[in-house]
């Protein structure tokens, strides 16, 4: 069993974090003179719930796994610069991504000052596992991978990740954002037999809830304790708390069959068009599709009203747009831009 705290910094590793008043003390409170607080109630008038703790045990009820394994960020994007915080040195470790991947992994290693290798993907987007961990060195820490990934939409094996999990010496963080779209299951379940493990789900996409900036980081016991060290101590909004136990109480899961259902229906209209090369494989809610010329349909799409997003800049996903899989009338305007042709 590998020590993820090994792999720590060791100013992490002995920082005390921010402490309230209130963590001190576990009861019933009737007066709250300990934060500064405005006493008088307009419902938003005290500090939101720093550990998030109502909205962990709900996840570990519908996940069917440990509050203890559960980090909340800000987004997903907050646990990535959080994993950078905790297992980086700046200025001296090094990460390895695949790619194309997700653009957030690099943002993060320019902020934390980390030197970022990007292994790029086969032509049919799968990955060369010893390519990848023959890019690694001593200073490694972290591994990114995004299953299924943006933009390509394909998955990872399920296999291949735990394999790369196995043999890596350090963390290997996967990007599950699209996994509620996808057959493949879920890596969250290994995280206690594996504690180099992190996986990463978000309310972003699937659940519907992108405004409230909620992400989930899915690890041991030991990495959850340390990223909630170095969180900002509120970092969700008591009102984005609130919303999300509403929403998640009452969960409308049948719209993610309508968009699976809508990204196949999307995917039969597009394959005959004579403008449209080819449709990559996909197991999340959007296409990534290669046209004639992408910066011209991209162009076309605005004169329409329509925002997508031209990939075509990207090694490996020339003349590529990627589509995002709207509601049955959005995506029957993409079809008849697509039927219309290039004017
Ligand atoms: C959209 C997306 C996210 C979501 O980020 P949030 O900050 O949770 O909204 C994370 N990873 C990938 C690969 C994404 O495409």
């Amino acid at each position: 069993m590998k020590d993820p705290r090994k792999y720590m910094r060791a100013n992490i590793l002995s920082l005390k974090p921010y402490a309230t008043a209130r963590d001190e003390f576990d009861g019933e409170l009737d007066i709250c003179l300990d934060a500064n607080e405005n006493p008088f109630n307009n419902t938003i008038n005290r500090y939101p719930d720093p550990h998030h703790k109502a909205l962990k045990r709900t996840m570990a009820n519908l996940k069917n796994c440990n509050a203890e394994n559960i980090f909340i960020g800000n987004g997903s994007d907050e646990s990535i610069d959080n994993v950078y915080r905790v297992f980086c040195n700046p200025g001296h470790d090094h990460v390895i991504s695949i790619a194309p991947s997700y653009g957030m992994y690099e943002v993060c290693a320019d902020l934390n000052d980390i030197a970022l290798t990007k292994i790029q993907l086969e032509d049919d987007f799968s990955l060369d596992t010893d390519k990848l961990l023959n890019a690694c060195q001593p200073n490694t820490k972290v591994i990114f991978l995004c299953s299924p990934n943006n933009p390509t939409g394909n998955d990872l094996p399920y296999e291949q990740i735990l394999d790369i999990v196995k043999r890596f010496e350090g963390i290997v963080v996967v990007d599950e954002a699209y996994i509620d779209f996808s057959a493949q299951k879920s890596l969250i379940y290994e995280v206690n037999q594996h504690q180099n493990l992190i996986v990463l789900q978000t309310l972003s996409k699937a659940y519907g809830m992108a405004n409230l900036r909620i992400g989930f980081a899915y690890a041991c016991a030991e990495i959850v304790e340390t990223m909630n060290r170095v969180k900002h101590p509120y970092n969700i909004s008591g009102i984005a708390q609130h919303k999300a136990l509403e929403m998640l109480n009452q969960l409308e899961s049948h719209h993610i069959q309508t968009l699976i259902n809508e990204r196949e229906h999307l995917r039969n209209a597009l394959s005959v068009m004579k403008d449209v090369i080819r449709i990559y494989p996909s197991s999340a809610n959007f296409l990534l599709i290669e046209v004639t010329d992408a910066k011209a349909y991209y162009q076309q799409f605005i004169n329409k009203g329509i925002i997508v997003r031209d990939r075509s800049s990207i090694k490996g996903c020339e003349n590529c747009l990627r589509i995002t899989v709207g509601t049955p009338q959005e995506n029957l305007k993409v079809i008849q831009v697509f039927e219309q042709g290039l004017e």
